[in-house]
């Protein structure tokens, strides 16, 4: 039966480090929402209770979901070049006439807490990271806290998303690790299951419940289930959980998993930006 593999546990850890390097230093993250949306509001709401706890100033600015593409980036300008303001995230999902994908760009890199800047993006490319995208980070926090060494492990990622599984592909592969990366092309050719068997390592971010079978999950293999779907008045994972926990030697619940590992990394890289 696999062992429970708990962010929230080593979220804590790294809240007490943080804390120690914070001292009294006054740190500013701004969050810009457009319109409303309640997926967001929840990340919102655990963004500001960990900053609060952390003696972080968090604001929030809401824009109205009439605000224009350009008026969004103007905003942003504004933070940029505010001196008080050592981060800044711009809250997903954008409404559609927005090009989020675009959005990013616009957030000076040193101010990029979230990592999704093409310039901090491109520091993983070319393996010196600097800043990282939150979720990787977290999935790396993960495999760290089981002694790391990735070198020549199979790991295969199901999603390719900017923000979760193409940067942490990159991230793997620098650490030697045999990376594949699964999608929809992969599902829609049969050869999901094949690749999930294979495993060593398997990290799901595709936001389908169940739709990795339990029993295709190798003999001691780490599973990392990043996707959050509900269920009823349940959330769940992308993986069936009971049957993968009897074949995994780990397995990340959910929630408790990734999720509050994430919203840490979003601190700690407001404290590496700010140089503390
Ligand atoms: P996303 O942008 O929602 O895209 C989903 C990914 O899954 C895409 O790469 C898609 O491929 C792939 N996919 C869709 N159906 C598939 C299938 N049947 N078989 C294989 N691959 C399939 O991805 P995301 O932003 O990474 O989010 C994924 C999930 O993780 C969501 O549930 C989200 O809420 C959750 N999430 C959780 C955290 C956390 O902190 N716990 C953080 C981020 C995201 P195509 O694009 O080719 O269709």
């Amino acid at each position: 039966m696999a062992k429970l593999l708990e962010g929230r546990i080593i979220a804590e850890q790294i809240k007490s480090l943080l804390k120690e390097r914070i001292k009294s230093s006054k740190l500013k993250l701004d969050s810009i929402q457009v319109g409303d949306n309640p997926a967001s509001d929840l990340y919102i709401k655990a963004q500001k209770k960990l900053a609060l706890d952390l003696g972080i100033e968090y604001e929030l600015h809401n824009l109205p979901k009439e605000t224009s593409h350009d008026k969004l980036i103007v905003f942003i300008n504004q933070l940029n070049l505010n001196k008080a303001v050592n981060g800044i995230i711009v809250q997903m999902p954008l409404p559609l006439h927005i090009d989020y994908k675009d959005i990013s760009r616009y957030i000076l890199p040193e101010k990029d807490v979230e990592g999704m800047h093409p310039v901090n993006l491109g520091k993983i490319f070319f393996g010196k990271p600097k800043i990282l995208p939150c979720t990787p980070a977290a999935v790396i926090e993960l495999l760290n806290s089981l002694g790391g060494f990735l070198q020549g492990k199979e790991i295969v990622i199901i999603g390719h998303s900017e923000i979760v599984g193409k940067p942490l592909s990159l991230l793997l592969m620098d650490k030697l690790a045999t990376v594949c990366v699964c999608h929809i092309g992969t599902s829609k050719a049969g050869k999901l299951e094949e690749h999930v068997r294979r495993a060593d390592i398997l990290v799901t971010s595709v936001g389908k419940a169940n739709l990795i079978k339990g029993e295709w999950v190798k003999e001691k293999a780490i599973v990392i289930d990043v996707g959050i779907n509900k269920v009823g008045d349940k959330i769940v994972g992308d993986v069936e959980f009971e049957e993968a926990a009897k074949r995994a030697s780990w397995i990340t619940p959910v929630p408790g998993g990734v999720g509050p590992l994430t919203v840490i990394m979003l601190m700690r890289n407001l404290v590496e930006a700010a140089g503390l």
